[in-house]
């Protein structure tokens, strides 16, 4: 067995008739950060959905840390410690930052999750959140949303952090900022998997790369390594 925190074997996940993932075989050590290419519609927030609960694995095997969850729900990953920075951030509109990230530290203490963040912690990491505590998350700008949202899924105290796409939308400015955080999470011990359609932020981001295509694994390497030709060939396909 791998000393992998969280890998999966063989997973496949359907919409209904449509197989959106065709046996990915994945795996990220603790500590690590990971990042997930690929054009639209390869299968990225697919598979993040399937490792979260959030979507049914059809068959395969997800293992965290050596024990099989797959079809594990969304609250008892939590629990074992992976959370989510989701697409499109989904945020609770209409409630002011703070009250966005109590839910999340309310939600790490019944689940009985401990870890190092805290409110304190998170205001060292993106200060605006300090300033804008008590604004309605709709007032603020997206990498502020950005940040309240990496911020509720850290104070779900995680040991593996799923971001979808985290710089979709945002002036490079902010992307920086943003991307800057992350050698912190990482620093906690916290694996990182990261769906990133920007190459460039991706391999500088990560330790090792997965493209996928079409459903399947199409390349994977350490981030350094891996040629553009390579990455594009994996990511287009064709021979
Ligand atoms: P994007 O960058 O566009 O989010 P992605 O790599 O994350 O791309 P997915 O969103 O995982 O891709 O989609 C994979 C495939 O599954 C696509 O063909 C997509 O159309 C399909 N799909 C995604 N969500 C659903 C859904 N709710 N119902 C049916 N098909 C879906």
């Amino acid at each position: 067995m791998s000393g992998a925190i969280l890998s999966t074997h063989g997973l496949i996940a359907r919409y209904g008739d449509f197989q959106a993932l065709y046996g990915i075989d994945f795996e990220i050590d603790a500590g690590e950060a990971v990042a997930l290419i690929g054009a639209n519609g390869a299968g990225k927030s697919t598979f993040l959905r399937a490792l979260m609960g959030l979507l049914p694995v059809a068959a395969g095997m997800v293992r965290m840390e050596g024990t099989p969850i797959g079809g594990t729900a969304t609250d008892r990953m939590v629990q074992m410690g992976v959370a989510i920075v989701p697409e499109g951030r989904r945020l609770f509109a209409g409630m002011s930052v703070e009250d966005n990230l109590r839910v999340a530290m309310d939600q790490a203490e019944r689940l009985g999750r401990k870890g190092g963040w805290s409110l304190q912690r998170l205001h060292d990491l993106f200060p605006i959140l300090k300033e804008k505590a008590r604004t309605p998350v709709q007032s603020l700008s997206g990498g502020q949303q950005q940040m309240v949202s990496i911020g509720r899924a850290l104070l779900c105290q995680p040991k593996l952090l799923l971001c979808d796409e985290i710089s979709l939308g945002l002036a490079p400015k902010v992307i920086r900022e943003i991307y800057a955080a992350l050698p912190e999470v990482r620093a906690q011990g916290t694996s990182i998997i990261l769906v990133e359609q920007d190459v460039g932020l991706a391999k500088q981001a990560s330790d090792r790369l997965y493209c996928l295509l079409e459903g399947r694994v199409t390349l994977t390497g350490p981030s350094a390594e891996v040629t553009r030709d390579a990455i594009s060939q994996a990511y287009f396909g064709g021979s």
